[in-house]
């Protein structure tokens, strides 16, 4: 079943913010097993809601349904929106990011009688993932904390795995802040240094100061923050003029042992005591989140441990997800999906073999969390 659900939500061109129908599927789904479903929409963004309410805890399935665009169609071997089957991978745009963790977990549900839960399931399903993420995730959870509305668990269907499906789950994602630096000077020429103020002379001792700096050490789970300079330019392109500005792009990836304010201010006393005049505005695009691994942690490690036979390494690793806006209900939170190997790519795909020990390490998961829900 997995693999026909994924097949029909490839089918649809859910290029972000559109879900191109895949919500209404998803809802038809829902609602033929006893839930309830609401379409939350901010913008042009459509989000499902949807539960099965029992007494107990609550556990959220958290998905996204919108892709990334499929770049140039002509480099893929298939149509990115075929979904097509070649024996041993179903290929397509969003099989890895998410589709195919999505339809694993609606086929775990079907192989279960969600009237016999010990706990109460929700789904929150968005279109604003791939995009600039402020009418998805966010806002719906804004709302069901207005609702007083209770999240015990979450399982984000996000690609996690390295090689085997289980092999690494993710129970936090680092915060990302972009940084723009002006740093302004005196244009002139290049024979009268008194009478010049050159901005790139002026950046190189802030710069060692940046990339030397430890920020922090990281912990248990999360690697130290990280600093990656991606653009610099300055200069008119002739060899006896020194330039009048020089402007510098930087990206950190940082974990929760220091906050974006603090990264802020750092890097405003490196410029002070550089005596640099400049313009500077910082971006902080994602905050980071951890979840203390507890009971549903457990509860999905023993999961994969009975499928694959194996232990699975908690990680903190990727880019950032929509984990850090559900963090907010103070959830306990496992990001576990297939692969990420191709995702966002030319021929993204997914293995049919993956797919099927996913529904069974979620079906698993359903299982324990009903024992462990037993009282
Ligand atoms: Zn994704």
């Amino acid at each position: 079943m997995e693999i026909q659900i994924t097949q029909d939500l490839v089918r649809k061109e859910s290029i972000t913010p559109n879900d191109a129908g895949c919500l209404q599927y998803i809802e038809d789904f829902l609602a033929e097993r006893g839930f309830k479903n609401e379409i939350l929409t901010y913008g042009r963004v459509k989000n499902l809601w949807s539960i099965n309410r029992k007494s107990g805890p609550l556990l959220v399935f958290l998905g996204h349904v919108d892709v990334v665009p499929t770049g140039p169609v002509d480099q893929w071997d298939h149509d990115p929106f075929s979904g097509h089957d070649d024996g041993t991978y179903i290929n397509g745009r969003g099989t890895g990011d998410m589709k195919g963790g999505i339809a694993c977990f609606m086929s775990a549900l079907s192989r279960i009688n969600p009237d016999d839960l010990n706990f109460s399931l929700g789904f929150i399903i968005t279109s604003d993932e791939e995009g600039p993420s402020r009418d998805g995730t966010v806002k719906v959870v804004e709302e069901l904390l207005k609702r007083e509305e209770v999240i015990d668990y979450c399982l984000i269907g996000e690609p996690s795995t390295i090689e085997t499906v289980g092999d690494n789950i993710r129970i936090g994602r680092r915060g990302s802040i972009n940084i723009e630096l002006e740093v302004l000077g005196k244009q002139g020429h290049a024979a009268y240094p008194a009478r010049v103020d050159n901005p790139i002379h002026r950046v190189v001792p802030f710069l060692d100061k940046l990339l030397a700096e430890v920020w922090d050490e990281g912990n248990e789970h999360f690697p130290p923050t990280s600093l990656q300079l991606t653009n610099i330019s300055a200069g008119v392109g002739a060899h006896n003029v020194t330039p009048n500005n020089l402007n510098l792009k930087f990206n950190l990836r940082f974990s929760p042992q220091i906050t974006g304010q603090e990264i802020q201010t750092r890097i405003e006393k490196f410029l002070g005591e550089e005596n640099v005049k400049y313009n500077i505005s910082f971006d902080l695009n994602a905050e980071p989140f951890y979840s203390n691994p507890k009971l549903f942690t457990d509860v999905v490690q023993k999961s994969i441990q009975k499928v694959q036979g194996f232990n699975t390494a908690l990680s903190c690793s990727g880019g950032t997800s929509d984990g850090r806006f559900i963090a907010k209900t103070g959830c306990e939170i496992v990001e576990l999906g297939p692969k990420f190997e191709t995702i966002h790519k030319i021929n993204e795909r997914i293995e049919k073999g993956e797919l099927e020990r996913l529904t069974d390490i979620y079906h698993q998961i359903l299982l324990n969390l009903n024992e462990e829900t037993n009282i």
